[in-house]
């Protein structure tokens, strides 16, 4: 049978090999047809071939349930280029197209191998009919789930659609079922078999250990340099080499556009050529500074997550967090870029619990924008937050960061024989908690008035990262758009040119002379005692997240910058 799979593997898709042994034996186990199977392999892995190979071996009609008419659009095309029979039945279909493959699929010998439809497509009325006469006449070979992820509530995209496919799959009695994912921590393992209602599935699961990886947390606030810091840690990581794939590289995450230019400005400077990538650049600067990266002609990339969908390069040496991922899934996602090739690699997140009260207000906002939207909270509301606290005792805890994404993942500890910090020196990890918590408590007892939090800073008192920041007239633009933008910059620009001749020479008693803003001055509000307790932490976080909002919103963008410039300077004069 081997030999019979590996040629059909070269005829119809030109492959010479599977791509790896959990490939091929997942193609053998939904070959072999008597039970369903649940496949969780890392994006990449070609998990669309464990089905589409039996699929093309099949008497009958392979039906595929994928969420996007663009992800299937991509597959029927590719199929289609290979000479398969495959097309998808979507809302965008032209009638006359649709009634010649519903006309297909009535004859008695139907020629399509592969039928893309979205859940939505599955549910409707209209489609039910076919469907169960393809299976009453025994021509359904196999029901594929692809991102079954989708249907947990639990998973971050959940599509309400996707909870049908249970009902659909009860009704098609003896068609064996496969459900494909790529990340899928143990809760949507279990919801994913449930909700699809697979008989005691096989599972196919990529271990989640990769034993080459070596895991690191490193505190930034306790580093009196961290760039320097990073600078040699990227340069200890590339001198590993990056095997027959010749001079390693790697990769910088940042959490915002500044984070990503600063960053990647610092290292130069240290003398490590570094590039920046994210969206505020223009397309074609960005596929740029990705092709020299991929070509290994600048070996540091500087990026936002953005970055590295889809890109495969083995020799990724390290990847750096400067700034915590928002969740431990995407944390695996990101940092699993590093050695592809097996060879040792290296992940390092730069933690700091700034940025967990900044991310952490972040998701609280967007789940409360969310609830306002729909009109009631959900349970689901709370994954994101439960998501982005793995992913913070990761960093906090002291423990095998292995065994975390394992236990994380639902896989058992493994054996991390040293490819993690604590693993390795448990003393050392310890040792940074204890100065961390101490700078905590100093920091805490310095703004004594200050209710007390991780580095000063409780998002629960100032309202639960909804209102109460003092902010939001800023960020709601209460009268930017309609009021005359020239007098805002003639403003601006007064403002600006005389704190500018006040702060000449840098004398701080200067700053006491400080002349409080006009009567009318949009911004006179904050400066008054309306926020008395409002810590220096607090405005620079408000600041960050004002900053960040703006980044967000396209469209409007002149004014944006410059209501950017405007807050940023302001904070910076008037607190
Ligand atoms: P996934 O769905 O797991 O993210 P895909 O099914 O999209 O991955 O496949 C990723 C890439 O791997 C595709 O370009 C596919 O053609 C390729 N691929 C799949 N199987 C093999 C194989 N046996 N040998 C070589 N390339 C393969
Ligand atoms: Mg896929
Ligand atoms: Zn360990």
């Amino acid at each position: 049978m081997t030999t019979n799979l590996k040629q059909a593997l070269k005829t119809h898709f030109g492959f010479d090999t599977f791509r790896s042994k959990l490939q091929e034996d997942v193609v053998k186990a939904v070959q072999r047809g008597d039970r369903d199977v649940f496949v969780c392999m890392p994006t990449g892995a070609g998990k669309s071939l464990c089905y589409q190979l039996p699929a093309v071996l099949a008497e009958g009609i392979t039906l595929v349930i994928s969420p996007l008419i663009a992800l299937i659009q991509d597959q029927v095309d590719h199929l289609k280029e290979l000479n398969i029979p495959a097309c998808s039945i979507n809302s965008k279909l032209p009638v006359s197209e649709r009634r010649l493959i519903l006309a297909d699929l009535g004859s008695s010998n139907p020629k399509l191998k592969l039928l893309y439809i979205t859940p939505e497509m599955v549910a409707s009325p209209a489609f039910q009919p076919c469907l169960m006469d393809l299976c009453s006449r025994g021509l359904l070979s196999y029901l594929a789930v692809d991102e079954a992820h989708c249907v947990s509530q639990w998973g971050h995209d959940f599509r309400p659609d996707y909870l049908k496919l249970g009902e659909l799959r009860a009704r098609l009695q003896g068609v064996p079922c496969l459900a494909l994912t790529a990340t899928a921590p143990k809760n949507v393992q279990e919801d994913i078999i449930q909700s699809l209602r697979l008989s005691s599935p096989l599972s196919f699961l990529t271990p989640v250990f990769r034993s080459n990886l070596h895991y690191d947390v490193i505190f930034r606030e306790l580093l009196p340099n961290p760039y320097v810091h990073l600078c040699a840690f990227i340069k200890k990581t590339l001198s590993l080499g990056g095997g027959s794939n010749g001079q390693g590289c790697g990769i910088v995450y940042c959490r915002t556009r500044e984070g990503c230019e600063t960053v990647a400005h610092q290292l130069t400077k240290l003398g490590v050529v570094a590039k920046p990538y994210h969206a505020g650049l223009k397309a074609t600067d960005r596929t740029g500074v990705q092709n020299e990266w991929m070509q290994g002609k600048v070996l540091v990339i500087v990026a936002t997550i953005s970055f590295g969908m889809g890109v495969d390069k083995a020799n990724v040496r390290f990847v750096a967090h400067w700034n915590l991922a928002k969740s431990l899934a995407s944390y695996y996602q990101e940092s699993g870029r590093a050695g592809r090739d097996g060879l040792p690699s290296a992940c390092r997140t730069y933690y700091s619990p700034r940025d967990k009260e900044q991310i952490n207000f972040l998701i609280r906002q967007e789940v409360a924008r969310k609830q306002e939207k729909r009109g009631f909270a959900k349970d689901t509301d709370k994954t994101a937050m439960t998501d982005f606290e793995a992913m913070v005792s990761f960093c906090e805890q002291e423990g095998c960061r292995h065994a975390t994404i394992s236990k994380f993942f639902g896989n058992t500890a493994p054996n991390c024989a040293g490819a993690c910090d604590y693993c390795r020196n448990p003393k050392l990890v310890r040792a940074q908690l204890e100065r961390a918590a101490t700078l905590s408590t100093k920091i805490g007892a310095a703004q004594s008035s200050e209710p007390k939090g991780a580095f000063g800073f409780q998002p629960d008192t100032y309202g639960g990262g909804k209102k109460g920041y003092g902010f939001e007239r800023y960020d709601e633009g209460e009268g930017y758009s309609e009021d005359d933008p020239f007098k805002r910059k003639k403003e601006f620009s007064e403002l600006f040119k005389k704190q500018m001749s006040m702060r000449k020479g840098n004398d701080s008693s200067q700053r006491e002379e400080f002349v409080p803003p006009d009567i009318d001055c949009p911004l006179r509000e904050a400066s008054s005692q309306r926020i008395p307790k409002l810590s220096v932490k607090a405005r620079e976080h408000c600041l960050y997240l004002l900053q960040e909002a703006l980044q967000g919103q396209q469209g409007a963008e002149d004014a944006l910058k410059y209501l950017s410039r405007f807050i940023q300077i302001f904070f910076f004069f008037f607190f």
